[in-house]
């Protein structure tokens, strides 16, 4: 099956009809395109069940079983990551074995990618571009334009992947934050200049479909988090994602209007906020303390930041709560705030380590309690994706980057912002957008491996 040059597909082998993994292709004209690389965390009750283990700490990862395209890997131009969060970075030092073709990507993606690559010995191996947002680069026969979009980590960005017959928007995760905080924001003109030159299909993130409205800017949890951590009388702990630089932000100056030191716990706290540094996003004005010097400061003056907001083993959070960290121990009326969301599956793993909090008397707030937004989304709810659409004008909405009930949700969202055609589908069908549109179900086999004992091994 190789694309000729009437050709222009898209073709999902992972994250179409789920979240996470996701592995998307795009072919035209005798090559193929592939647009993020990334894993998925197996739920609870599986992991025992199909083997996989975790590599060096790390907890157990699945991912896209690649195999379509690794085995017309000669017809491969390129691999580009869209952003650093695992569900799109993940599996590079994995797969990019059975791929071995260049890889582009922003700054700050880049750094994350040489940390993990450097893990697995393949840091000299991967040749990596690094582009600037705006630029455009011709890998094969595709003319991409990495363009500013908005979401939860640094340097996210959408493509414009254009070709002699037609122009494809991939959005990426994105959402339209007018106060991103770090890094670079995004202007309107950026999309409507896109549908002046003509938009044939527009690959879009799904994960957010089902919600009205319009996400929360990351400045606007400024206050929520101030007014809680500003009444509390002991030690405070805010677990979030490591990732979210703009986050850190917001509490390293918190920290400053409230008297108390900053100190990251936790190995992907520390990674992130390094890679901010070494690629210029860390603000000079945010402050750390080492997080051994936590536990010989006045409670009152210490302000923590934690991994493990899922309940996930051997996080900083959780070693907290079962009064097993290096650094110190938590006490009756010091408190933990989730500045963070739990992810659905995680559920159990949360009020377990909550349960765990509250019984040495820590005071615990979610996100769900507390008076104000103290966590944002970086994902696109229903007025975001129309104003998108309305910007974009694509002949074409695919939705992907959800469960079948977000795209279909997404689809419907489409048509009502004036796009002729929605193609919902999943991972394995193939979405034909040039010469005539349409799907072709389950023309590729797909699966998700496992890495088990240093090896991948095929899941189901
Ligand atoms: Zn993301
Ligand atoms: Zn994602």
């Amino acid at each position: 099956m190789t694309p000729d040059h009437n050709d222009l597909w898209f073709l999902p082998l992972g994250g179409t009809g789920e979240i996470g993994m996701n592995l998307n292709l795009y072919g035209h004209d005798g090559q193929w395109l592939m647009v993020d690389c990334g894993v998925t965390f197996p739920k609870r009750g599986r992991i025992a069940a199909d083997g996989t283990v975790h590599h060096r700490g790390e907890p157990p990862v699945q991912m896209a079983d690649p195999a379509f395209i690794a085995d017309r890997r000669d017809k491969l131009a390129g691999l580009i990551i869209t952003h650093a969060h695992e569900d799109h970075i993940g599996a590079v030092p994995y797969l990019w074995p059975l791929l071995q073709c260049p890889v582009y990507t922003s700054r700050f993606t880049a750094e994350i990618l040489r940390r993990k690559l450097a893990e697995f010995d393949l840091l000299h191996r991967v040749p990596i571009i690094e582009v600037d947002t705006g630029e455009r680069r011709q890998i094969g026969p595709f003319n991409v334009q990495w363009l500013a979009l908005t979401h939860s980590i640094p340097d996210p960005n959408a493509l414009m992947i254009r070709t002699r017959i037609g122009n494809i928007f991939h959005s990426g995760d994105w959402k339209l934050d007018d106060n991103p905080l770090v890094g670079h924001g995004y202007t309107t003109s950026t999309f409507t200049d896109l549908a002046e030159e003509g938009v044939a299909a527009m690959v879009c993130d799904s994960t957010n479909a089902t919600v009205q409205g319009h996400s929360v800017s990351e400045a606007a949890l400024h206050e929520g988090l101030r007014d809680l951590i500003a009444v509390a009388e002991g030690r405070v702990i805010v677990t979030c994602f490591g990732s979210n630089i703009a986050r850190l932000h917001t509490l390293a100056s918190i920290a400053r209007e409230t008297g108390r030191y900053m100190g990251l716990l936790g190995r992907s706290l520390v990674n992130m906020s390094g890679a901010a540094k070494a690629t210029g996003l860390w603000p000079g004005s945010d402050k750390l303390i080492s997080p051994a010097h936590l536990g010989y400061l006045p409670r009152h003056e210490v302000l923590g930041v934690a991994t493990g907001s899922q309940g996930e083993p051997r996080t900083a959070l959780r070693r907290l709560a079962q009064g097993s960290h290096p650094d110190f121990e938590l006490e009756a009326g010091d408190t933990v705030i989730f500045s963070a969301r739990a992810i659905p599956g995680n559920e159990e793993a949360i009020e377990a380590l909550i349960s765990q909090l509250r019984k040495l008397g820590v005071i615990v707030i979610t996100a769900e309690d507390a008076g104000a937004p103290i966590h944002a989304s970086g994902h696109p709810a229903q007025d975001e994706l129309k104003a998108m659409y309305r910007w974009v004008q694509p002949r074409i909405a695919i939705p992907v980057h959800g469960e079948a009930e977000h795209m279909d949700v997404h689809a419907d969202l489409a048509k009502g912002a004036g796009v002729p055609r929605a193609m919902v589908g999943r991972n394995g069908d193939l979405f034909m957008v040039r010469p005539v549109p349409g799907i072709r179900r389950q023309v590729v086999e797909t699966g998700r491996l496992g890495w088990q004992k240093q090896e991948l091994v095929r899941v189901y």
